[in-house]
């Protein structure tokens, strides 16, 4: 009798066998969320180093995250029983920049060639735009970033760049500048991201030698996440495979995610064609989600027309599950606290905590459930980004504010004295700390100093530090006057800080903008700036590294690949998600790319899946209504459980709240503040939080939402002392407490 098949084999259904097994001539694998694409790809890497056919270093496997490379070396390890080393596994850009080191001179490089970020390409750009007199006012430098990106994306350098495909920016004068820009990245020996492609791709189109050289190099290709790939990643593909023809893709159309980066779904269709011997697997069955959880993340998907088509059936043997969670809430403070609690509840019925994630369509969201897991001790990790309060952008706003209620806070001072670039440079600086030790005075009073005296700098940077001094001492006198929200808005944008990331191109900036929003709104929840400021040292100070076990905090971008037993998906609200961009779009191909999003959330739960949406979400601290998303609507009833409905019109019954929500967890509903008043201050629309009406007084007796009841023994702006009955004696916040 044939030898019963090695170990990891034994752990794939047949169709999984059949995509590992064929190893010769290119495969295809399409299938939905779940159904063990990564799973072949992993198994079928080891497999090739098990039978012999290829040894590490002849694999060249493409994943989309470093974390995934990372993930997937140690799984193949973990079958072959031993470290594999020399291996060819990484993101696109990864591989590109490991082999365009290698043949840098065949376009005009050094094998030690710089990687510039966005920001140097930017200001190359300029210059180049510049000295070939474009007017930039007219036609600024991000427009043409932009063009050339997507000419990039597509595997186009200048001199394939058809007439017809110019672009009007500049007057038809895109090529010209492109071919210029690229010919003064190669005088700096420096490549941005996109050449790191676009470059080894045009030297194996066009150095017969070297990809003779990479066909006897790599045997075999493997790609995860082959939906979200763009043409100049499948044009390198597809010249690294044409001798041999061995390569596999995995992926999924109703995952493609990263149209917005010059993904291609076409990419599917061009294999097909490309490869017309290719064997095409489907997998149908998923490992991952119960029934419930497949059923609504099928019914979800089924609204899109633009599909490949499949069928997802529930392979787990312990499929049958709980529906999918649709809960309604009054607000997002009381989201987050209504995740806060469901994972508590969680955490005592002993699920681990590494199995729970929140996911997000936007960054700024994780701020509330950062600030409601930090209040409950919870430990929680942001993946693929940093926590809210430690991003650049934020840091950057509260060095502004510390500035601003402390003159004398150096550190603050001095991130803050440069960003954005006012031309104050190291000698500044220095000159800076000299006076101010001399002086035994703060920076801020030595640049005060300095930016008076005639002979301490040269003129340019001792007016930009004129002015910058005249700013605070603008915004200082603001601050009694127009109260604090309205003034930190105005620094940001007279301070030049809010321009500085309006002007950056980079993907990142429209979050950084996003992100800025949330901090004034989180601002316009406390009475003053620094309560604020006392508030995030507080949620700050409690970062010491948590060891072991945390919740997930991530986007929805970033989950991609990823499971979890249980995943919270808060936010389904018409203009979060899908977002206000892709309804502004009007078009149902945005649209449907914000469903195959809401897809890929729902297709991460294992066990549990609760999707949620406030009625209420506070706009740059004012209130606006807000409507559940279309998704919800999508989601087929049989496999959703409604939460919140009943508790909802008691709430109404109780407090008379015009079509208002209540908790389902009988806590009391937050009293609708009244409409502030808005001011619309430059880039900002923000409002003062209204006087609390109901002032708590020293020796009242109060209830906190965590703490429980206590008596009051000092009371400063919006910070109460309070000695509770079980908790003992602490500091808390005014709006966590009410009268008893
Ligand atoms: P996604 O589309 O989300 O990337 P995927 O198709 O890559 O998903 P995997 O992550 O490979 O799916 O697998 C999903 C889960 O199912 C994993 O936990 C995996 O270990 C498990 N799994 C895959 N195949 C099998 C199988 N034949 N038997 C049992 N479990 C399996
Ligand atoms: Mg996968």
């Amino acid at each position: 009798p044939p030898a019963a098949p090695p170990d990891y084999l034994a752990r794939l259904n047949p169709e999984q066998r059949a995509a590992v097994e064929t190893l010769d001539g290119p495969v295809l694998v399409l299938a939905g969320a779940g159904t063990g694409k990564t799973r072949v790809l992993t198994t079928r890497f080891a497999h090739l180093l098990v039978t012999r056919r290829a040894f590490p270093s002849q694999v060249l496997a493409v994943t989309f995250t470093n974390k995934a490379a990372r993930e997937m070396k140690a799984r193949v390890s973990a079958i072959l029983g031993r470290e594999v080393e020399g291996l060819w596994l990484g993101t696109f850009h990864a591989l590109g920049a490991r082999m365009l080191r290698r043949h840098a001179e065949h376009v005009g490089l050094k094998g030690n060639f710089t990687i510039l970020d966005t920001d140097d390409q930017t200001r190359l750009l300029k210059q180049v735009m510049d000295a070939s007199g474009v007017d930039l006012k007219r036609w600024p430098a991000p427009g043409l970033m932009a063009v050339v990106q997507r000419w990039k994306d597509r595997g186009l350098t200048p001199e394939r760049v058809t007439p017809s495909e110019d672009s009007d920016y500049a007057n038809g004068r895109a090529r010209a500048l492109y071919a210029q820009y690229q010919q003064r990245l190669r005088d700096l020996n420096a490549a941005d991201f996109g050449d790191l492609l676009l470059h080894t791709t045009e030297i194996l189109r066009t150095e017969p030698e070297v990809l003779a050289q990479y066909h006897r190099a790599f045997r075999y290709i493997l790609v995860d996440e082959y939906q979200d790939t763009n043409l100049v990643q499948y044009l390198w593909l597809r010249l690294l495979a044409k001798g041999h023809g061995n390569i596999c893709c995995v992926g999924d159309d109703d995952q493609s995610i990263y149209s917005w980066r010059g993904a291609e779904i076409e990419n599917i269709l061009r294999f097909e064609k490309d490869f017309p011997d290719a064997k095409v697997v489907r997998l149908e069955r998923n490992y991952r989600s119960t029934r419930p959880i497949l059923a609504a993340a099928s019914g979800l998907i089924a609204h899109n027309a633009g599909r490949l088509g499949k069928t997802l059936r529930a392979g787990r043997d312990d499929a049958e599950g709980e529906k999918v969670r649709v809960v309604a809430l009054w607000d997002s403070e009381e989201e987050a606290r209504m995740v806060g609690e469901r994972i508590e509840e969680a955490q005592r019925a002993g699920h681990p905590l590494s199995e729970v994630a929140i996911l997000v369509r936007a960054g700024f969201q994780t701020r509330a459930f950062e600030e409601r897991l930090i209040t409950l001790g919870i430990p929680y990790r942001v993946v693929g980004g940093a926590r809210f309060y430690e991003r650049q952008e934020i840091r950057d706003a509260l060095a502004y504010m510390r500035v601003l209620a402390q003159p004398s806070d150096d550190l603050a001072f001095e991130r803050i004295v440069n960003v954005p670039k006012r031309g104050l440079g190291d000698s500044t600086i220095r000159a800076l700390h000299e006076l101010a030790r001399i002086e035994k005075s703060s920076l801020a009073a030595a640049a005060e100093r300095l930016a008076l005296s005639p002979d301490g700098l040269r003129p340019r940077p001792r007016q930009a530090l004129a002015e910058l001094m005249r700013g605070f001492a603008r915004w200082r006198e603001q601050l009694p006057r127009d109260g604090h929200v309205v003034t930190v808005a105005t620094l940001l944008d007279e301070s030049g800080y809010t321009e500085m990331w309006k002007q950056d191109r980079s993907p990142e900036a429209p979050g950084r903008l996003e992100n800025l929003k949330e901090l004034l709104r989180a601002l316009g929840e406390f009475e003053s700036l620094a309560g604020f400021l006392d508030h995030v040292a507080l949620v700050m100070e409690n970062d010491e590294a948590a060891e072991g076990e945390r919740v997930s905090l991530m986007t929805l971008h970033a989950a991609k690949g990823l499971e979890f037993d249980m995943v919270f998906l808060p936010g389904w609200e018409e203009g979060l998600f899908p977002s206000q961009r892709s309804l502004d779009e009007g078009g149902e191909k945005a649209l449907e790319e914000e469903r195959r999003l809401a897809y890929v959330g729902l297709t991460r739960a294992r066990k549990l899946a609760v999707v949620s949406h406030a009625a209420n979400r506070r706009v740059y601290g004012n209130w606006t209504a807000s409507i559940p998303s279309r998704f919800i609507e999508e989601l087929p009833d049989e496999h959703v459980a409604k939460e919140g409905g009943a508790a909802m019109e008691r709430h109404r019954a109780a407090t008379g709240a015009a079509g208002a929500f209540g908790s389902p967890f009988g806590l009391a509903a937050p009293r609708r503040p009244p409409t502030p008043r808005i001011y619309e201050t430059g880039s900002w629309e923000v409002a003062e939080r209204p006087a609390r009406a109901e002032r708590i007084a020293v020796g009242e007796r109060v209830f906190h939402q965590k703490f429980g009841y206590g008596r009051v023994l000092a009371v400063e702006d919006d910070r109460l002392d309070i000695a509770f009955d079980k908790a003992g004696t602490r500091r808390v916040l005014d709006r966590f407490v009410e009268k008893a």
